[in-house]
Parts: structure tokens; C-alpha cells; sequence
């Protein structure tokens, strides 16, 4: 016997085979010579039986030593009550300063099972590398500075995933959901495909059983099924460990969906396509998309790897909500992102003279739009894509310094816009006429970003651009 909780489960079993034999505590002490009370103490984990103890409750019980010792609760009751002892006696536990609960006869099953439950989530939302908003942010600054200063280039993991993807006898194309398979199959996993995924959950993996439980296809063909397989699998190629700080959680995410991306367009093949495209001076993220079958994004983002490094072309970035905020960016080419005061950008606005905010405007969504935007940093050309989810509307925009223009497709465009941001009289600071009309008789309520943990922007409303509402609300005083 060793510890509390092994002590508790063998006071629970003796309770539990004394009270079916209809001994009383005296009854049995007496049979086995300790006195009622002691047993007592024995059943209550509270006191550790002799061996020769043992043996004879075991024989007065009709029982074998092994059974009485077996380390199993002898009931579902009995294992909430020897699991509730542990996490009162725990250290968390202690933290808060709280009464234990004794567990009585009168203290119904119910009661149990939801005191042990709000213990377990206790201390689930305690191990979790929880971070505060003010944290994370920093964590993911921190991140994105170090990503840049590899121009979003890590060498390591795409040389694994080329392995891995050619190991799996893929060499060209878009990487089917067969291969995927088989890659999973090669690390000795099996992909699962199941439609009742815990709902705070892309994926699970059961590393007894091998498995990989996915959920199905919301849209057949899509790639967001094999890259969500692929980086389920990436943990396992890259040694990841539990996470133990939110900084670690955010590489840990940052590495996977890296594989993911490499896997989807493998560095040989997709510096292949994009050397020969920027030979040709048509270099197209919606070029590079189609050839490999990924969405306008993950094409995007997956230029950022590759551009620097590979095509010696500097570049940013831009994942930009319907609102006009920032959901990711990345730019090694000197564009001003728009920053709050820790330096982080996501959730903040930018510039609505951007074509990355302009192309919400147009009314023909189904190509790019090109444009040349004059900046306090340069001139830089951009195109930018727009789409919606069940979110709302998204624009993904690429973009590079103007004399780089030359090497894509779009570069002869006529758009132009001038930006001054982040001087707020760009597009920042309502026009004097407007403000005069509006200024402290609107009370707009921002739209809520859950998916950004960055501070709201400062205004007369968080979260709020002033400018649009005031233009709203002009547009619809006549
Ligand atoms: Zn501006």
C-alpha cells in the first residue's frame, strides 16, 4: 500500500463486500480481531491495515487477498466518492480556500456526480495553457517578429514533408485525399472520419488505438479535410510535446499548419511553378491555387514561405475582415501594418484606401483586383481576393513593393489610391464637417471579434469606426 487513493479504493471495496455480507463494523472487527472503530478508520482510507488484517477480512469475507486488493472502485458511487476525496485533498483545491464536501449516506448520487464534475473541469481549465488576452497577443507578436526575420521560412519542415509526401508516392498536383491516407497509414495511423467530434474540436487522435478521428467533409473536394489530416499528423512528425505555454501553443499551431501547407504544395514542385510564372511575368496567386488545388488563402499564405527565400521577392500579407480589421497579416516588404500599442496587429483596421478594404466595394468579385497604392513607406502594388464564409466577408490580398510589380500578372493596372495611414487623417479621423454633424450624437455597438484576442482600437466607440458611422448615418438623414 502506498498511496492515499490506493488506501481510499481498498477502504471503499472492504465497505462495499462487509455491508453485501450484512456485517455490521463490530461484526466484522470481532471476527478479525480489531476493534469496530479501527475498521472504521481502515474503510476510511484513513489508517493502513495490517497484512494479517487483510488476510482475515478477505477469508471472513469468502474473498481471495487479490480481490479485496484489486485496485478497482467495487462501484460507479465508490469511485466518485474515492475520485472527490482526491481532488479535495489536491492542491488546487486547497487554492481556493473552500470547505470539503463529506460524502454521507444522505448525499445522493446526483450531488456526487456533479461535485466531481465541476472538480474535473476545474482542474481541466486549470492545466490548460491558459494565457490572457494581454499575453497572448504579445506571444503572438513575438511569433510573427520572429517569423519575419526568417522571412517565413522554415527550412526543417519543408524538408519533412517533401519527404513524407514522396514517401507516400505523390510527385505532382494537388495532393489527394488518397495519399493523405497513406501517409497517415505510414505513421500507423488511420484516418476516422466521424460526425460527432467534441464541439471544441477539429480533430482528436488516439495514440493507443492510432487513430485519427476527423470530422466529414462539410464541402466534398475541399482541401480543408486533408490539411486538417495533415496537421493532425504533424504533431506526431514533429515531436510535439504537450504544450506549456500559450507561446509554445501558438509555435505548436504555427509549425503544423506549416506542414499542412508543405505537404499541400510541396516546396520542389510549387518553387518549380512559381520560378517558371515569374519568368514568364505572370506570376498569380490564383494561378498557384488552382495548380494545387487549395484555396485562395492557404495559395497566399503559402507565398509568404516561398517568395523571399525562393523568388528573392520582398512581400506582405493580409487576411482582412468584411469590417474593415485585420485577421492575420505578415509583411517583410515594410508596409505599415496598422498596430496597436504592444505591437500587435490582428483586430486592428487598415487603411481604408487599401484595395484589401476597396475591393468590398466592387461590385465584380470574380477576379483579383489590381491596384498601386502610394504609402509613407513606397508604393506597393496588390491584388486582392474576396469571399465569405458563414462569418462574413473576407478579403486575402498579396502585395510587394512597386518595382517588384513586374514579375505578376495585373501589374499594368490604372487603380490607384493614396494611403497617409497610420497619420489618422487618412481615413482615420471623421472630416471636420462630419464630425461637427455627428460627433456625440451616434451610439453605434461594435460587432463583436471573437476570433481576435487584440484590444479593440480606440475611438468614441471600441471597435467602432467612426468615420463609417457617421457616413452611415449621413448617407440616411434625407
Ligand atoms: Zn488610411
Amino acid at each position: 500500500m502506498t498511496t492515499k487513493s490506493e488506501l481510499d479504493t481498498l477502504g471503499h471495496r472492504i465497505r462495499h463486500f462487509r455491508t453485501a455480507a450484512g456485517l455490521t463494523l463490530d461484526a466484522l472487527g470481532d471476527r478479525v480481531g480489531v476493534a469496530g472503530s479501527q475498521l472504521s478508520l481502515i474503510e476510511n482510507g484513513k489508517r493502513e491495515p495490517r497484512l494479517s488484517t487483510l488476510h482475515a477480512i478477505a477469508s471472513e469475507l469468502g474473498l481471495d487477498l487479490a480481490e479485496l486488493l484489486s485496485g478497482e472502485a467495487p462501484t460507479r458511487r465508490a469511485a466518485l466518492e474515492i475520485e472527490l476525496e482526491r481532488a479535495q485533498r489536491g492542491a488546487l483545491y486547497a487554492t481556493l480556500g473552500l470547505p470539503r464536501v463529506r460524502v454521507t449516506k444522505g448525499t445522493t448520487d446526483e450531488t456526487l456526480e456533479a461535485v466531481v464534475g465541476l472538480h474535473r473541469e476545474l482542474q481541466r481549465r486549470a492545466s490548460e495553457a491558459i494565457a490572457t488576452p494581454e499575453e497572448a497577443r504579445r506571444a503572438n507578436t513575438e511569433l510573427r517578429e520572429r517569423m519575419r526575420e526568417h522571412d517565413n521560412y522554415l527550412p526543417e519542415i519543408e524538408s519533412l514533408a517533401e519527404e513524407r509526401v514522396r514517401a507516400a508516392g505523390h510527385t505532382s498536383g494537388a495532393l489527394t485525399h488518397r495519399t493523405v491516407g497513406i501517409m497517415a497509414e505510414q505513421l500507423g495511423f488511420t484516418l476516422i472520419y466521424v460526425a460527432d467530434l467534441p464541439n471544441s474540436t477539429r480533430s482528436v487522435i488516439d495514440m493507443e488505438n492510432k487513430r485519427i478521428y476527423l470530422p466529414p467533409a462539410s464541402i466534398p473536394g475541399g482541401h480543408g479535410l486533408r490539411s486538417m489530416a495533415l496537421q493532425a499528423m504533424a504533431h506526431r512528425v514533429l515531436g510535439h510535446e504537450r504544450p506549456e505555454s500559450y507561446a509554445e501553443f501558438l509555435h505548436q499551431r504555427l509549425e503544423i499548419n506549416y506542414y499542412a501547407a508543405c505537404c499541400l504544395m510541396p516546396q520542389t514542385a510549387a518553387v518549380s511553378f512559381l520560378t517558371q510564372a515569374k519568368r514568364e511575368k505572370d506570376l498569380a496567386i490564383e494561378d498557384f491555387r488552382d495548380a494545387f488545388g487549395v484555396t485562395h488563402e492557404a495559395a497566399a499564405h503559402r507565398f509568404t514561405n516561398l517568395a523571399t527565400s525562393k523568388l528573392d521577392i520582398r512581400m506582405h500579407f493580409l487576411r482582412v475582415t468584411g469590417d474593415g480589421s485585420l485577421l492575420r497579416g505578415y509583411e517583410n516588404d515594410g508596409l505599415p501594418l496598422p498596430t496597436d500599442v504592444t505591437g500587435a496587429i490582428e483586430g486592428q483596421f487598415v487603411c481604408r484606401k487599401w484595395s484589401a478594404r476597396n475591393a468590398f466595394d466592387r461590385t465584380n468579385r470574380t477576379t483579383e483586383l489590381y491596384q498601386y497604392t502610394d504609402t509613407p513607406a513606397g508604393t506597393y502594388w496588390c491584388a486582392t481576393q474576396t469571399g465569405s464564409t458563414d462569418d462574413g466577408e473576407f478579403s486575402i490580398s498579396v502585395g510587394v513593393p512597386f518595382d517588384d510589380a513586374r514579375w505578376f500578372r495585373g501589374r499594368e493596372t490604372t487603380e490607384r489610391a493614396e494611403s497617409r495611414c497610420p497619420d489618422e487623417s487618412c481615413c482615420r479621423r471623421p472630416s471636420d464637417e462630419l464630425a461637427a454633424r455627428w460627433a456625440g450624437k451616434a451610439w453605434p455597438s461594435a460587432r463583436v471579434h471573437t476570433h481576435t484576442f487584440a484590444p479593440l482600437p480606440r475611438g468614441s466607440f471600441p471597435g467602432v469606426d467612426d468615420t463609417e458611422v457617421y457616413e452611415f448615418l449621413s448617407r440616411h438623414e434625407s
